[in-house]
């Protein structure tokens, strides 16, 4: 049996990941810098993370017999995406520690649980309501107004599995575009700007946010994320203390992302959703803290002290996105551009290929 993680894991401990892409990738990297060894355990043969991780596992999340030699191999169990199966989850929950823990997936999978959750904790959610039929977004429609919009409680991810109900809409049209999923109807929110806070819960529950960061979407995709975010210093307070009061609740452990909609001109902020997991808004940590995401995730899950979140500069973080991946020879003669390619081998339209950070030291 493994220590346990609240009892401090060693360098030389095995830490296994579900999912197989960059996030896997830059944990079994950061894993690596810390004397932990990778085991990743993912469906496609061709995942970004195998090239980097000390095993590999292919398998399918309900293959049990799979996920059991992969628990026996490893002392902990991290993933890197929200959407692991609740039943893979508890499985593994089962037979060695999983990290964040199986509560936290199943509040944040589902949208209607992950609103009443925040709106549980006094934390400013948009104003929502349970669609199950048609007649219940007429209702909801009746209460929230227009524009307002319809979002899948499960598996919506880059504004996928949602719709926007303008003044003009046809509700039936609407309800079949999202399939006729079960739903939640979000009132519109006019936000200015969108900003995130990553932050990390030890086992100890020590609590470690980076500072808020502004994202920039296009196409619905994170194009760039710059840090510091553009907020008022009590706004800033409300977004980092939201992080710590989400992460308490769900007695997390492991780097976590809330996103949150910014009012006015940095006021005040309205949390959107949270990601159980390291983050894209997260990446400029990289370079621009002082320990990264990553080395912080696997810090927290093998129950080791958290290090410095303390930013370094002015960070940007630009995602390289289908083609931008093929400017990397320019990138790499720009004096103070920081390269991370994902190693996939075919770039498609819209598809992450890597990022690349930018420092900027701030004068004292
Ligand atoms: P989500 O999948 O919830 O992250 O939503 C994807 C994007 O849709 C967000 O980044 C926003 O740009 C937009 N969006 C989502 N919910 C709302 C809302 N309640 N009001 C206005 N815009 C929203």
């Amino acid at each position: 049996m493994s220590t346990p993680v609240s009892q401090g894991l060693a360098p030389g401990a095995m830490l296994g990941i579900l999912g197989g892409g960059q996030l896997a990738r830059m944990l079994a990297l950061a894993a690596a810098d810390l004397g932990i060894r990778a085991h990743v355990f993912a469906p496609e043969a061709d995942s970004p993370a195998f090239d980097v991780a000390a095993r590999h596992t292919v398998g399918e999340y309900e293959d049990e017999a799979a996920l059991a030699r992969f628990a026996d191999a490893v002392d902990v169990v991290t993933y890197e995406f929200e959407n692991v199966p609740a039943a893979t989850a508890a499985f593994l929950a089962a037979r060695t520690q999983l990290h964040p823990g199986a509560r936290a997936l199943a509040v944040t999978q589902d949208r209607l649980s992950e609103k009443t959750f925040v709106s549980g904790l006094g934390l400013a959610v948009a104003p929502f309501r349970p669609v199950d039929s048609l007649v219940d977004l007429e209702t909801a429609v009746a209460a929230l107004g227009r524009p307002s919009i319809l979002k899948t409680r499960r598996f919506g991810y880059d504004g996928k599995g949602q719709v926007k109900i303008a003044p003009g809409s046809d509700l039936a049209e609407a309800y079949e575009a999202i399939g006729h999923f079960p739903a939640i109807l979000e009132g519109f929110v006019p936000f200015s700007r969108e900003v995130s806070v990553v932050a990390a819960r030890g086992a100890d529950g020590a609590y470690a946010a980076f500072d808020v960061c502004e994202n920039e979407h296009r196409d619905h995709i994170l194009a760039f994320t710059r840090v510091p975010a553009r907020l008022t210093p009590g706004a800033t307070r409300t977004a980092i203390e939201a992080a710590h009061r989400i992460g308490d609740a769900l007695g997390y452990i492991g780097v976590f992302a809330v996103e949150m909609f910014v009012i006015g001109d940095g006021e005040s902020v309205i949390v959107n959703e949270i990601a159980p997991r390291v983050h894209n808004s997260g990446h400029w940590t990289s370079e621009g803290a002082e320990t990264s995401q990553f080395h912080q995730h696997v810090r927290a899950v093998c129950g080791f002290p958290l290090g410095s979140a303390a930013r370094r500069g002015r960070v940007e973080m630009e995602n390289l996105i289908g083609d931008a991946a093929l400017r990397w020879r320019q990138l790499l003669a720009e004096p103070g551009a920081h390269l991370h390619l994902y190693g996939k081998r075919d770039v498609r339209a819209g598809r992450k290929m890597g990022h690349v950070t930018r420092v900027v030291p701030e004068k004292n």
